[in-house]
């Protein structure tokens, strides 16, 4: 089944173009990228397997021109790789907010639409852009089903004295406010890819997993279940990320936004635009350039290094005890799947129960490789995550099953 994955940010469209034989055995037939939609600079730069890239830099004025330019290039005489718009089996979007209307992937209709819309109020950057995208392609493609992949939904196992604030209860029946936690399609895919690799039995096992980027989160996973993970009611709780500022003391909040004559939105800003590694470090969002200033002595850099990885370990040593035990501590996303340095300082703070990696095997990992040693008590994984593969067995699953 031919599947068409797409990721509608505000100002971008990220998509790749699947074969799917089976859940396991796909050919990635293209992928690409809309960028700066709305802005001066727009473009798309597409990539079909075993041709040339291309780039092309036209005014993209909103989300459904960009998907009109996409379709296009897919089925483009030259830089194309179907033969007509009719080989889209299928599309599966990737959708941030689903709060708890949704605990798995679904057939978009008019009802799930609605229920996009009312979750806009909790993701107000993605969840609008992501109903332009499937009205983008509803228009071009009619009759091809669409799905929708929450990120919020592996975590709807959450038990309520894990999803719950010590708020007033109203809040939680009025406004919804509790927690929902973000990257499920990436912890579920790792859990599930990792417990393949390591040879462990989903069902019966003890996960913790640690998607590491400039959003990061940790997730706790009871057999093939969520149980916690860090993120919360949005994307801005838990450990130190790029420029999110992760957990605080929520009455900085109010403190802050008197001391500094600050609006709502300038605080949401500064909270989740301008803290973090970029807030403490002063300088910059990337771990990379962090290291490179740590390297060279910038004491600010290695506070927000070592926040990092203290962050990290607080989060894992706590899903341990809830879990009573581990079995597998999984790696992903651009500093877990990158940052070797980072994984064995982690592995090192679990070294007084047993967890053991081998570091010359670490330090050489950029792919699918299982970095404890063999008398290791805890198997320890690096997964590079593959969120669209799951959005696209997902849509696969659900779109065959309306044809039987
Ligand atoms: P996003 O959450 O935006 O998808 P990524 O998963 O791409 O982010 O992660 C971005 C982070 O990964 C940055 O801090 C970057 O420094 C780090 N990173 C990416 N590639 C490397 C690399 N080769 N070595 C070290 N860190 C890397």
């Amino acid at each position: 089944m031919i599947v068409l994955v797409i990721n509608c940010g505000s100002s971008s469209i990220k998509y790749q173009l699947l074969d799917m034989k089976n859940d396991e055995v796909y050919d990635l037939l293209a992928k690409g990228l809309v960028e700066k939609i709305g802005l001066p600079d727009s473009s798309l730069t597409h990539k079909p397997t075993g041709k040339e890239p291309v780039t092309i830099e036209t005014s993209i004025p909103d989300h459904k021109i960009g998907m009109r330019l996409v379709l296009d290039a897919l089925v483009d005489p030259d830089h194309g790789v179907l033969k007509s718009f009719d080989d889209i089996e299928a599309v599966g979007h990737r959708i941030v907010q689903g709060a708890d209307y949704f605990s798995g992937s679904t057939l978009i209709d008019d009802d799930v639409m609605e229920k996009i819309g009312i979750c806009c109020d909790f993701a107000p950057l993605h969840n609008p852009a992501h109903i332009l995208g499937i009205e983008a392609v509803s228009q071009v493609l009619p009759d091809v089903p669409q799905v929708a992949t929450f990120d919020t939904a592996f975590h709807q196992t959450m038990e309520p004295y894990a999803y719950m604030y010590a708020l007033p209860y109203e809040y939680y029946t009025k406004y919804r406010v509790r927690r929902y936690g973000a990257h499920g399609t990436s912890h579920q895919y790792v859990s599930q890819r990792g417990a393949k690799v390591a040879g462990l039995d989903l069902a019966n096992s003890k996960i913790v997993t640690c998607h590491l980027g400039n959003g990061s989160s940790v997730t706790a996973i009871k057999n093939g279940k969520v149980v916690d993970t860090s993120m919360g009611f949005t994307p801005l709780e838990g450990m130190i990320m790029g420029t999110r500022c992760g957990n605080i003391d929520a009455n900085i909040v109010p403190y802050l936004m008197k001391k500094e004559n600050l609006t709502p939105d300038q605080m949401t800003d500064i909270l989740n635009k301008k803290s973090g590694l970029l807030g403490i470090s002063g300088k910059s969002s990337d771990v990379r350039d962090m290291n490179a200033l740590a390297a060279e002595g910038d004491q600010r850099a290695k506070i927000a290094l070592k926040k990092l990885s203290y962050d990290t370990i607080k989060n894992v040593g706590a899903y341990i005890a809830e879990m009573n035990g581990v079995d597998l501590i999984v790696f992903t996303a651009g500093i877990g799947e990158n940052n070797a340095r980072l994984r064995r300082k982690i592995c090192e703070s679990f070294g007084f129960m047993g967890v053991k990696i081998d570091n010359e095997v670490n330090d050489n990992a950029h792919s699918e490789t299982i970095l404890s040693t063999p008398d290791s008590s805890v198997k320890v994984a690096l997964i590079p995550t593959n969120e669209e593969l799951m959005i696209a067995r997902d849509t696969m699953h659900i779109v065959a099953a309306l044809e039987d």
